[in-house]
Parts: structure tokens; C-alpha cells; sequence
């Protein structure tokens, strides 16, 4: 033993662990400031314990919480062309692609995915806004295409969780030809009709609120979500004019008519099922399962012994 490895390693370990264990298990809501520790964060799906601030929910930890015991199997989606406009700003594309893909453990910036929720079938399909601010390219419109065929085909309505920042500005014209391709997808579903529904999360803007974000069947928000084509800051530098409280959030449009609902994340999942099951004329949706069948007391034409205690009470359904 000597001095290294009394005091200056502990010191070093000390150092580099200092800085890892907040990064890692507590997350500083960004409305009221609480320090969150991640497990009670993602148990409450990435919603303030505190203030009910909604923070970003990854796709497949949103999947995971809607599906039935979160199984759900992954709708392939086509690849497009890479880089198609050999496009570079600071970066060269590919470069910001593989940042993001390894940043986010993804392939591109929308998930779909097939599956149940409260036993009622479905295909959904969720941006995730962490992946290049949730962009709309040629992949994205591929998705929603997937999806909207593969409802088709199986004849489920379509949920799908909006997020992103418009479209993605690398890919160009070619991005915003995926404004009319995802509107036709929308639009196969009409035609076929099955439901489409939007949930639409913080923030969803530009080409993607013009487009398949505002044609759901019923629209639905996630509290204070900012939902616009352009935001607030360009408004008012625009109009020259302070805009009123709220403006463009997700109470202020279901206020003024551009929403059905704004629902709290915790309760999304048992709406969806009710919505769901009403338009597809399902019968209502079984809340609780039937108790596990207990083991079955001694028939009464059995003798008891007197030595045997006395078996327990048959414990009361549970009800949720
Ligand atoms: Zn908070």
C-alpha cells in the first residue's frame, strides 16, 4: 500500500464517478426544477411527479407502456436513398445521421409497430423528437406508408404519436414531398375505413402539423404540447404583436376548436382503448382481470381433522 492507491486513486475514482451519477439517475424537470430520480421518472412515463411537466418519451419506452404486457412486434419499413442531395452544412448528413442513430439507439426518427392494447388490435406509429428533432424525410414518409398499409391489410385502426420540428431540411424538396405521400396514406385508410388517430405530443410543428399530424378521425394533445405550423417567436416578429397567454398550446387549441381532447399521458392509454373500441363497435373494455382461481377448499364431504387450521377466507376479488 503507498499513497497512490490510498489517496489518488479514490480521488480519480471519485472525480469520474462525481460526474456520472447525476447525468445518469436524476433528471432536472425543466418547468418547476425538481431533480427526478430516472426510475420514479420513467414509472410515471417521463410526466413531473412534481409539476406534471410531460418531458419526451422515447417510442419504444411509450410502445412498452402501450401495448399489452409491452409486447409489440416492429412493421419493417422500406430504407430510402441515403443522402440524396449529398446534402452539408457544418456536418455532412451521413455524419448527423450516425450521431443521432447513436445517440438514440435507433434506425431513423418514427417507430411503428403492431399489436394490442387493452385486447383491442391496432398498428401505431410514434416520432421520436430525440432523433434529429423528430424530422420528416423519405424515412418518415416510409413509415407512415408501412403503417397505414399494414392497417389495411389487417384491418386495425391507426394510432400514431406525433413529434417533430417540421421536416427534414437535408433531404429538401424531397422531404416535403412527404407532406401529399403521407396524406394519401391517411387517406387509404379513409377509403378502407378504418380509424386514424393523432396524438399529438410536445412539440409538433411545421410540415408534419400540416400534414398527417391535424387529419386524425380524433384529434387528440398532450398537455401544454406546442402545436403549430410556424412557432410563436416568428409569429410575433411577423405581426409586430404580443401574442395572447398560451398561444398555440395544446389547451388554447382545443379551447378554440383544432382539438378533440387533451389528455393526460398516465390516462392516454385507457382512453385510446375506449375511443378505439366505441368506433370499431367492440363491446366496452374489460378494466380488470378475473382473479387467479384460488386453490379449491376441501369438499364439504370430507371430514375435517381437527388438528389441520382452519383454511383461509377465499380472498375477495381485487377490483382497479
Ligand atoms: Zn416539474
Amino acid at each position: 500500500m503507498n499513497w497512490i492507491t490510498n489517496y489518488v486513486r479514490p480521488r480519480i475514482n471519485s472525480l469520474f464517478s462525481r460526474r456520472e451519477v447525476p447525468e445518469n439517475l436524476w433528471t432536472k424537470c425543466p418547468e418547476c426544477g425538481t431533480m427526478l430520480f430516472h426510475r420514479e421518472l420513467s414509472d410515471n412515463l417521463n410526466v413531473c411527479t412534481n409539476c406534471d411537466h410531460h418531458l419526451a418519451i422515447t417510442p419504444r419506452d411509450r410502445f412498452a407502456a402501450l401495448f399489452d404486457g409491452g409486447a409489440f412486434v416492429e412493421v419493417k419499413v422500406p430504407d430510402p436513398v441515403a443522402d440524396p442531395l449529398q446534402f452539408r452544412d457544418q456536418k455532412k448528413y451521413p455524419d448527423r445521421m450516425r450521431a443521432a442513430q447513436k445517440s438514440t439507439g435507433e434506425k431513423e426518427a418514427m417507430l411503428v409497430a403492431e399489436g394490442e392494447i387493452g385486447r383491442t388490435p391496432i398498428v401505431a406509429a410514434a416520432q421520436d423528437f430525440g432523433f434529429m428533432a423528430g424530422s420528416m424525410g423519405m424515412y418518415v414518409g416510409n413509415a407512415i406508408i408501412a403503417a397505414a398499409e399494414r392497417a389495411t391489410k389487417l384491418k386495425r385502426p391507426l394510432v400514431l404519436f406525433s413529434a417533430a420540428g417540421g421536416a427534414r431540411m437535408q433531404e429538401g424538396i424531397l422531404s416535403l414531398m412527404q407532406m401529399p405521400r403521407t396524406t394519401v396514406a391517411v387517406e387509404m385508410l379513409r377509403e378502407a375505413g378504418l380509424p386514424y388517430i393523432v396524438v399529438l405530443t410536445h412539440p409538433t410543428t411545421g410540415g408534419v402539423t400540416a400534414s398527417y399530424a391535424m387529419l386524425g378521425d380524433i384529434q387528440i394533445a398532450e398537455p401544454n404540447a406546442l402545436i403549430c405550423f410556424a412557432g410563436p417567436r416568428v409569429i410575433e416578429q411577423t405581426i409586430r404583436e404580443k401574442l395572447p397567454e398560451g398561444f398555440q398550446r395544446a389547451e388554447y387549441l382545443l379551447e378554440h376548436g383544432m382539438l378533440d381532447r387533451v389528455t393526460h399521458r398516465t390516462k392516454l392509454r385507457d382512453e385510446l382503448v375506449s375511443i378505439l373500441r366505441m368506433m370499431g363497435r367492440m363491446p366496452a373494455p374489460t378494466k380488470a382481470d378475473l382473479p387467479a382461481p384460488t386453490p379449491t377448499a376441501p369438499a364439504i364431504e370430507a371430514t375435517p381433522d381437527p388438528a389441520a387450521p382452519e383454511p383461509a377466507p377465499a380472498k375477495a376479488p381485487k377490483s382497479s
